[in-house]
């Protein structure tokens, strides 16, 4: 079967698209639940994928035309 073109999303390469994990601290608190974190990719702020290309070149363009 032939696969449709892959939508243009690009993983972020630091996390590989888990981007936020709950880190479990040990123990609970006074509710009974887990005590957890969440920490998020520095690189992709928890998105887990990059900006497209496309933004990147925009803004790249943005700035180059409007120096003077
Ligand atoms: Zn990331």
């Amino acid at each position: 079967m032939a696969q449709p073109t892959p939508a243009p999303v690009r993983i972020c390469p630091s996390c590989d698209g888990f981007a936020s994990a709950a880190i479990t601290l040990g123990g609970r608190d006074q509710n009974g639940n887990r005590r957890t974190i969440t920490a998020h990719c520095r690189t992709c702020r928890g998105t887990g994928t990059t900006p497209p290309l496309r933004t990147l070149l925009d803004t790249a363009a943005t700035a180059a035309f409007t120096r003077r």
